[in-house]
């Protein structure tokens, strides 16, 4: 309690006030009792030359000792003090208080002998009669020149003792008022000195935990004021910055989370300090599992470990190209030895490389495809040319089915680079879409007919099953005509004799689906995945001579126009066939 500013205050005024006080009571005691003293000492010489004068006619008259004790006894009760009438040599002929025959001679008392001497004596001491302090005022009583008595009045010095102890008592009264008082004041100044220290310390405090809100300073204008605007610049600077480094903190997140590649910082222990969304997907990890692990407890790759480690020794930037097996993953690794003071330890970068390769295999694969599908007919169109200069179109009939051969080997090879080109155009979006509100069913309907006589031809129903009030859709009529026929083709031709083909269509929440029904041959579980990807044959045998690129363009113009391509089929019973579009809103 005595440790707050209030009574450090007021303390020291409080002491001062009582120290001033003590020193006044001193003082102040001591001044009375020479006023009181000098005053009775006045009183008592006067009176002491009045009792004088009047007792030179009795002792002139030659009073008895009785007449002189009463003498004694009535001046004592008119001037309230004792009174003693001695002769010159020291025998007491009278006192007001004492019984004279029992008392001493008093020749020797310090005033008689002063005044014997001096004509007036004083002196001031403890009556051990009386028990308390007296002072003693003689004079001689002379009559004709010779000193025939003495007469002495004494008044004790009681009375001084009073007016001091009351002076004391009001000295302490006085005391103890300015002390409160002092306290008082000492507390409001304290407050009003205190409470913005208070404001400050509680503004600090919140800016200590972090809190920034604009802090209310208090207006006053002297050093507390000063301080506080000192205080309320440094916690803006003191915001700034960390904002600053906040904002920078966040970029720096959004850069790591949204990067493809993954990102790794192990301190000096090897231990992980950051990891990214990137990192924590190829090893199969969150941040919070891998935080504080080490490297190789994470990463479980022996390679890769081998590689962190052998850069942490040389203190090099060192990278490889490892395949994660368990993922079937490719991955670039560079690992850079962090040597700066503030951070030890290693940043490790992990490139995907699935995709690359996985494209630079694609790529590969449909080179190899084309060479192989057009190695086919030109080996047969080669043989046939071959056949007929060695002499067969000598014979007219026979050059005329080879020839009739020929073309169809080269009709196909046409079918088949128009088949290429188009899916070339539609994967580079070089064709734009002209995207129109189109009737489904003008769409259906329009496919259906075309393909009617094909149907018939091969002993099939082809059927439609269309809604009423089908909303119009979003596409490009001349591309989805196509996937149309694509499909429709695919199904007559995989649907044996006495089967039947269905196209229906129904809306559903954004979209139209359409489907094509049949109750083909179906796919197998193994194939159904597969048989959208370019060159893909089920079944090569049965495929007759398709191409395998059907299903690979209708899925490229199904998804440019923003709709979802998929098949269902059950090996035996048939296949259905289905795409989305979206719905046109007007
Ligand atoms: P293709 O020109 O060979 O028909 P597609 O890309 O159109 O090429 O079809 C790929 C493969 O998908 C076909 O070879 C076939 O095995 C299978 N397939 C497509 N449609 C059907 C269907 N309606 N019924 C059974 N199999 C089908």
């Amino acid at each position: 309690m005595f440790h707050t500013i209030r009574w450090r205050i007021a303390i020291p005024y409080i002491l001062l006030i009582v120290i001033l006080m003590a020193a006044l009571a001193v003082l102040g005691a001591r001044f009375v009792r020479r006023v009181y003293v000098m005053d009775l000492e006045r009183q008592l010489v006067a009176e002491a030359h009045l009792a004088s004068d009047a007792l030179r006619a009795p002792l002139t008259q030659g009073a008895s000792a009785e007449a002189l004790d009463e003498i004694a006894h009535r001046w004592a009760r008119l001037l309230e003090a004792r009174v003693t009438l001695i002769a010159s040599d020291g025998t007491v002929l009278g006192d007001s208080h004492e019984n004279r025959a029992q008392m001493e001679n008093h020749l020797n008392r310090p005033e008689v002998q002063q005044a014997l001497a001096e004509g007036q004596g004083l002196s001031t001491r403890f009556s051990a009669t009386l028990g308390y302090e007296m002072m003693y005022l003689a004079v001689p009583v002379e009559i004709e020149g010779q000193t025939v008595a003495i007469v002495r009045i004494a008044r004790p010095l009681r009375q001084v003792e009073i007016h001091t102890a009351r002076l004391g008592m009001n000295v302490i009264w006085v005391t103890l008022i300015g002390s409160v008082l002092a306290a008082i004041l000492a507390v409001l100044i304290a407050e009003r000195t205190v409470r913005p220290i208070r404001r400050l310390t509680h503004e600090a405090v919140r800016i200590a935990e972090g809190e920034f809100v604009a802090p209310t300073i208090p207006t006053v204008r002297d050093e507390i004021g000063q301080l506080g605007h000192a205080i309320s610049r440094m916690a803006n600077r003191l915001q700034e910055r960390i904002e600053a480094v906040n904002r920078e903190k966040r970029l720096l997140a959004m850069i790591l989370s949204h990067m493809a590649d993954g990102v790794m910082i192990t301190d000096g222990d090897g231990k992980i300090q950051l990891i990214n969304p990137a990192a924590e997907r190829l090893f199969n990890t969150s941040a919070a599992q891998a935080v504080g692990r080490s490297f190789a407890q994470v990463v479980r790759h022996y390679e890769l470990i081998d590689l962190w480690q052998q850069a942490m020794r040389e203190g090099e930037e060192i990278e490889g190209v490892f395949e994660i097996l368990r993922q079937g993953l490719f991955v670039r690794a560079i690992v850079t030895p962090l040597q700066e003071e503030a951070m030890e330890g290693a940043l490790s970068i992990f490139q995907d490389l699935t995709r690359v390769r996985h494209l630079e295999t694609v790529r590969r694969d449909f080179i190899s495809n084309i060479s192989h599908e057009l190695r086919t007919p030109l080996a047969s169109l080669k043989a046939l040319v071959e056949t007929l200069r060695d002499g067969a179109f000598e014979d007219p009939q026979a050059a005329q089915q080879f020839l009739q051969r020929m073309e169809t080997e080269v009709e196909a090879m046409v079918q088949m680079v128009q088949e290429l080109l188009d899916l070339a155009r539609v994967e580079s979006g070089q064709a734009p879409l002209h995207i129109a509100p189109v009737s489904v069913e003008a769409l259906v309907t329009q496919a259906v007919e075309r393909m009617r006589l094909q149907a018939l031809r091969a002993g099939l129903r082809l059927d439609v099953v269309l809604p009423q009030g089908l909303p119009n859709v979003l596409a490009d009529e001349e591309r989805i005509h196509q996937v149309l026929m694509n499909l429709l083709h695919n199904a007559i031709k995989f649907t044996p004799s006495g089967g039947q083909v269905e196209v229906s269509a129904r809306a559903e929440g954004e979209e139209v689906i359409l489907s094509v029904r049949d109750t083909g041959v179906g796919i197998s579980p193994r194939d159904l995945p597969r048989i959208f990807e370019r060159f893909y044959r089920a079944d090569r045998a049965r495929s007759g001579g398709g191409t395998g690129l059907g299903l690979a363009i209708a899925k490229h113009i199904v998804q440019s126009h923003g709709g979802r391509i998929w098949a269902e089929s059950v090996e035996g019973q048939g296949s259905v066939f289905s795409f989305s579009l979206p719905i046109f809103k007007g």
